[in-house]
């Protein structure tokens, strides 16, 4: 019997160690989107799944995956009509940085920009929240990745009064629904970008309570890997409990159809690259990409220009 991500949802396929580009399209698995309108409960969800796979074979496919990327993402940008933003979150040491780095790793980074949110600055708590994840937007044509996002203003912030107390929010907004406020205005957002050409995707990438803890003795025991260390960290990890039930009401109420959640096994970092990068690759495929169409006279203007090289001295 295979594993399953989502115990409690029927698993719509087999993983079949198969052909690459039917294994590449059997990764994007229904049970790793959550459905609009359900409720979401992480137990259901396995991070250690794996389905069949083998990990060199996964390396090859993620290999493959990204050549792929590359080239979506060359009409991406030749097009200039879409942006993509994806947008990652997960517990500390789940992998966002180097899933980034994986699977970004063969695009060109003139079409790619990175921004990683941090506790707000004064100036930005001096704003409404959504003020600086405008400002980081990608333009059209180019990949925007937020390591961290929005979606901070639904979960750390409501793990930790303190920083809701730092927002200075009138009277009106303090209360319990603020939650579910910020989340109709993070849909409406989202809904926004999407309206606009700004195509949205959301990872969550879900690691066990278990695999946090190997992975934070692996950050103390290797020097290369201390800077990555915070003992603010492990004080966070107490909250494990708060900061699951705050992901699972914001993935019940911000999966929308226009911008679904992923909930991707993140155990295994092998794993959760490719199917990452499956994902991002089959949504842009989705996207009917080609290169513009040129005009008759360019193309006489091409001729001309090429008359003129070859008859240099
Ligand atoms: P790493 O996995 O390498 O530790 P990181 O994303 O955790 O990367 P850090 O610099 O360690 O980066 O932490 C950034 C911190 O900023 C996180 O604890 C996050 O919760 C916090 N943060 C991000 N956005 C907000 C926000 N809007 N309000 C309050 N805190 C925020
Ligand atoms: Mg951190």
């Amino acid at each position: 019997m295979l594993k399953t991500p989502g115990q409690g949802q029927a698993f719509p396929y087999t993983l079949y160690p198969m052909d690459s580009q039917l294994l590449l399209d059997a990764l994007s698995p229904d049970s790793m989107v959550v459905k609009p309108g359900t409720r979401v409960k992480l137990k259901d969800f396995d991070p250690d799944f794996t389905g069949s796979l083998k990990k060199k074979q996964a390396k090859a496919l993620l290999q493959q995956g990204v050549e792929e990327l590359a080239r979506y993402q060359d009409m991406l940008y030749a097009q200039n009509t879409y942006a993509l933003l994806v947008i990652f979150q997960a517990m500390d040491a789940a992998g966002k940085d180097s899933t980034i780095k994986h699977v970004m790793s063969g695009i060109n980074p003139q079409g790619c920009q990175v921004y990683s949110f941090k506790q707000p600055s004064a100036e930005e708590l001096d704003h409404d929240y959504l003020w600086r994840s405008f400002k980081a937007l990608p333009e059209r044509g180019n990949i925007g990745i937020f390591n961290r996002s929005h979606y901070e203003e639904v979960l750390v912030v409501r793990v930790r009064p303190d920083l809701l107390a730092q927002q200075q929010l009138p009277a009106s907004t303090r209360g319990d629904h603020i939650w579910q406020q910020r989340f109709e205005e993070i849909n409406n957002f989202e809904k926004y970008l999407v309206n606009n050409g700004i195509v949205v995707m959301k990872f969550f990438l879900n690691v066990s309570k278990e695999e946090q803890k190997n992975r934070f003795l692996d950050r103390i025991d290797r020097p290369e890997k201390n800077w990555k260390f915070s003992l603010a960290d492990v004080k966070e990890r107490g909250r494990w409990e708060a900061y699951m039930a705050a992901y699972e009401d914001a993935l019940t109420h911000t999966s929308t159809d226009w911008a679904p959640w992923h909930v991707i096994p993140a155990d295994n970092k092998w794993f959760m690259r490719l199917t990452v990068a499956s994902f991002i690759k089959a949504k842009l495929k989705s996207l009917n990409l080609a290169y513009p169409e040129l005009e008759e006279n360019h193309l006489e203007r091409l001729k001309e220009a090429r008359i003129l090289l070859e008859s240099e001295e």
